[in-house]
């Protein structure tokens, strides 16, 4: 929820609220080194030995919490679930391989042969495949609707509906869905809710606080932030996540690399100030944008002018650090590509929430598997670029963005 007080004032209270979070969820003092050490130690190893035969059957039994096999759990990634869990305000929390190990699994936890999906028209593009392309193979369909259009969710039920899914903001148009009306149908009809969260990031908005079923993340992104490891989370009630987890990592194998979580901890201690600098630059660039005489129109929640303003204003803390940008008039595609090729402080990769500023031409790569009539439906332009805002000083960025848009 945010207020009219000034947004900076805003992002600085939603950091202090969750910095000591970042340092210190999971970070039990350390028994295993004997040592105290400080930072949870990187435990490497694959299998814990018992202590004893009737150790090792209670354990199997489930009966104590012995490690018995790094696939089933493990001290590193444990550490790191707990930070996962304080963050997004949830009882329990499930790391895994990547992003879509989680999304793939969520899904697949909550739904089987027979069941029906309602999902955004406008999502992540692998995941948009997952559901269109890979699903229907085991006898799971899905509808995809403008998950901005009130109403839409409901009009697509079927009997066969099991899950309603949603990505808020969206990629890479950042359309806004409203997340307690989605969740409000799904209670009184008795379906299972599942949020990506990973563009937004539980600084920006907490969906569970909106009574989302099971929220899930591409740590890879802003959790981890620095782009250094692939990883994917499930966060939800302790029951929903344990069969997720059941399925995801056990099952499937989708187990996050000890290596990994280790990274992506330490990511996480600066996470909430980092988002506090990416989001304030993230508005300070939108603002900007909007007004430069090359752009045609710039999508980011912070704007007064953006269709999904009020409603961020209500269910987010914050409007996130990513923004999308169309240049204007014929050549649009030319000179968007112009702009990919001039920004020097700016990289031209994919990926998003890292520390460096990244940006992208949705049309010719993210989103490039979605059918040309798909895409158009998604509000995704041929002109659009996408950018995630980094940690960088917000002048340097202005100015990159502005000499790259005098050179297009
Ligand atoms: C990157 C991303 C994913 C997939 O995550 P991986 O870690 O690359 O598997 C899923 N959803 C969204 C919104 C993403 O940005």
């Amino acid at each position: 929820m945010l207020s009219d007080a000034p947004y900076e004032a805003q992002l600085d209270a939603r950091a202090a609220a969750l910095c000591t979070a970042c340092v210190h969820a999971g970070d039990a003092p350390d028994p295993a080194t004997g040592v105290r050490a400080l930072d949870p130690p990187l435990v490497l190893s694959v299998a814990f030995g018992f202590d004893s035969a009737e150790g090792a059957a209670a354990a199997f039994r489930g009966e104590s919490d012995a490690l018995i096999y790094g696939r089933w759990a493990n001290p590193t990634v444990q550490a790191l679930e707990a930070k996962l869990a304080a963050l997004e305000g949830t009882e329990d929390a499930c790391a895994t391989a990547s992003g879509m190990a989680a999304v793939s699994g969520a899904v697949l936890s909550e739904c089987g042969q027979g069941n029906h999906i309602v999902a955004p028209r406008s999502m992540y593009a692998e995941s948009a495949r997952l559901l269109r392309e890979r699903l229907p193979r085991l006898g799971i369909e899905t509808t995809f609707v403008d998950a901005t259009e009130p109403g839409a969710y409901e009009r697509a039920l079927r009997p066969a509906t099991r899950l309603l899914y949603v990505e808020t903001p969206a990629n890479p148009n950042l359309a806004v869905t409203d997340v307690a009306a989605v969740v409000a149908l799904a209670r009184a009809r008795g379906l299972r809710t599942v949020a990506d969260n990973t563009f937004a990031t539980p600084f920006a908005q907490t969906p569970q606080a909106l009574g989302v079923d099971l929220v899930v993340h591409s740590m890879t992104k802003a959790l981890g932030g620095h782009g250094d490891a692939i990883g994917g989370c499930v966060c939800g009630a302790r029951d929903d996540v344990a069969r997720a987890r059941d399925l995801i990592v056990k099952g499937f194998g989708g187990v996050l690399s000890p290596f990994n979580a280790f990274l992506i901890s330490r990511g996480m201690r600066t996470f909430a100030l980092r988002q506090r600098q990416q989001c304030a630059s993230a508005a300070t660039l939108a603002t900007r944008l909007a007004s430069h005489p090359r752009v045609a129109v710039v999508h980011h929640p912070s704007l007064p002018t953006h269709p999904g303003h009020a409603l961020a204003r209500r269910q987010m803390h914050a409007f996130g650090s990513l923004l999308s940008f169309e240049l204007g008039g014929e050549g649009a595609l030319t000179a968007g590509r112009a702009v990919l090729e001039g920004v020097r402080t700016i990289t031209h990769a994919v990926s998003l929430g890292d520390v460096r500023s990244l940006i992208v031409h949705p049309a010719s790569t993210t989103h490039s598997t979605m059918p040309a009539e798909a895409r158009a439906a998604a509000g995704i332009s041929d002109g659009l670029l996408r950018l995630s805002v980094g940690i960088e000083g917000v002048e340097d960025l202005w100015a990159d963005l502005a000499a790259a848009l005098g050179r297009a």
